[in-house]
């Protein structure tokens, strides 16, 4: 985000703030909250204002920067998710799924072991030429919120909503960010135990996914803003809701602290042979290091040298272990236009018939509210240790993954109307299964 936006929208902010306060002492009792459409009808307009936004990284950019970028952009031949899940151990990570061919990303030395064991290589390009090339690169991307700008917002929403939210920090990030947890709740704050059962949202597990962040953050401003609203109202009465958009702001802020992006997944961690990151989507620890995950630290499918030893997947462990009454997730990534459900980490259906209908069900309500293709996880290739198989493993939640619309991880602003208005829905609908998931079955 540039500072001309964040200073218009914090400008924009500090007026709603102005105007509610102006309008509560004429009419007593009005809800004093940060507007959700508002804040959305600003994002569009910016976009179509086509104001000065980031481009994509070029490669004097990126060496100027001192970023080493070894990745090609490559295309391969895979027949089905068995060759897939192969690729990715080999250390490919998968962006694209096609018929008989995949495209994505790989690390220079990762790319010439592909030769080596037989694989088909259709196409490969470096990485900066490949982003250099893309000439529909959106140029709207300031509307997205940075980690200050995500951070401002949490407390500005805390501040306007103090009778039933609050904000916490799940830990610290790598570099020493705060992770930052805003709950709902009308009788318990912070970090207090509840009995109520409860619903948490997740964005950002991959930095570049920028559009992850502005989902979960714009439910928050969404359920606080129609808090007096009838459905609103109960769920906020009956449950615990936790929204942690912004997991990897390590990741983020490197991802676009030049202007130009880096197209980084991973978190910041310096591995052992220097280079940067650990896939915080393969470190949990359900099947740790096993199917579809690359032991290789700088494919960008790394999964650490353990389970948890990241500190920002510990955090949600953390987080989840000391709260029993979680009964839904939500694990929001980009992109692809799937609900997906476990097992991710197995080639194996979940054994429980009654949770396998619930997973079922409850993925195709919230596919056709999104327009989003609902399936389990394992259906595009075989991947181990990520959030939902463990969250649903080692604590029973119903746990989802929801890969965002667009086509592109820089899809440009104007898709954020469009994929937030209908994962509020399909969040909204997870909200109303949170007290009891095997309703559903009736
Ligand atoms: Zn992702």
């Amino acid at each position: 985000m540039t500072k001309k936006i964040a200073l218009s929208l914090l400008f924009a902010l500090f007026c709603s703030h102005f105007s509610f306060a102006a309008e509560e002492a004429a009419q007593p009792g009005k809800n004093d909250n940060v507007s959700f459409n508002q804040l959305l009808k600003q994002l569009t307009e910016e976009y179509t204002a086509g104001l000065q936004m980031p481009e994509p990284a070029r490669p004097a950019d990126a060496e100027a920067a001192g970023v080493q970028d070894n990745r090609y952009w490559i295309t391969v031949q895979a027949s089905d998710r068995y060759v897939r899940t192969r690729l990715l151990e080999a250390g490919v990570d998968i962006v694209e799924v096609h018929k008989n061919k995949i495209s994505g990303i790989a690390p220079k030395d990762v790319l010439a072991g592909l030769s080596q064991k037989g694989y088909t290589i259709e196409k490969k390009i470096p990485l900066s030429q490949y982003i250099k090339n893309l000439k529909d690169f959106p140029a709207a991307d300031a509307a997205y919120h940075n980690y200050k700008e995500t951070t401002d917002l949490l407390k500005t929403l805390v501040s306007k909503n103090s009778d039933i939210a609050s904000l916490f920090s799940l830990g610290k990030t790598i570099e020493n960010r705060e992770i930052w947890c805003l709950r709902i709740n009308s009788t318990a704050k912070g970090r207090k135990a509840s009995g109520k059962p409860g619903a948490v949202y997740i964005g950002n597990h991959h930095a570049r996914e920028h559009l992850s962040n502005e989902v979960p953050l714009l439910l928050a401003v969404y359920l606080l803003d129609y808090r007096n609203d009838a459905d609103i109202k109960k769920y906020i009465a009956a449950l615990d809701i936790y929204i942690v958009p912004m997991l990897n702001p390590d990741g983020v802020e490197f991802d676009i602290k030049t202007g130009k992006y880096q197209w980084q997944r991973k978190n910041m961690r310096v591995n052992s042979d220097k280079s940067v990151g650990v896939d915080l989507n393969r470190n949990y620890d359900s099947w740790f290091g096993g199917q579809g995950t690359s032991h290789y630290p700088s494919a960008d499918t790394y999964c650490g040298t353990a389970a948890f030893s990241e500190p920002e997947s510990l955090a949600i462990k953390n987080f989840v272990l000391a709260r029993k009454n979680l009964k839904t997730m939500n694990s929001y990534h980009s992109y692809g236009g799937l609900v997906m459900y476990p097992w991710g980490g197995k080639d194996a259906p979940v054994e429980n018939e009654k949770d396998r209908q619930v997973f079922i069900k409850a993925a195709g309500e919230m596919a056709k509210l999104t327009d989003y293709t609902p399936e389990q996880s394992n259906e595009m290739y075989i991947a181990t240790g990520d959030t939902c198989d463990w969250a649903y493993d080692a604590a029973k939640i119903f746990a989802f993954t929801t890969e965002l619309e667009g086509r592109g991880f820089y899809p440009g602003a104007a898709i954020i109307e469009k994929a937030v208005t209908s994962n509020i829905k399909a969040a909204v609908y997870m909200l109303s299964l949170t007290d009891n998931p095997y309703k559903i079955l009736k």
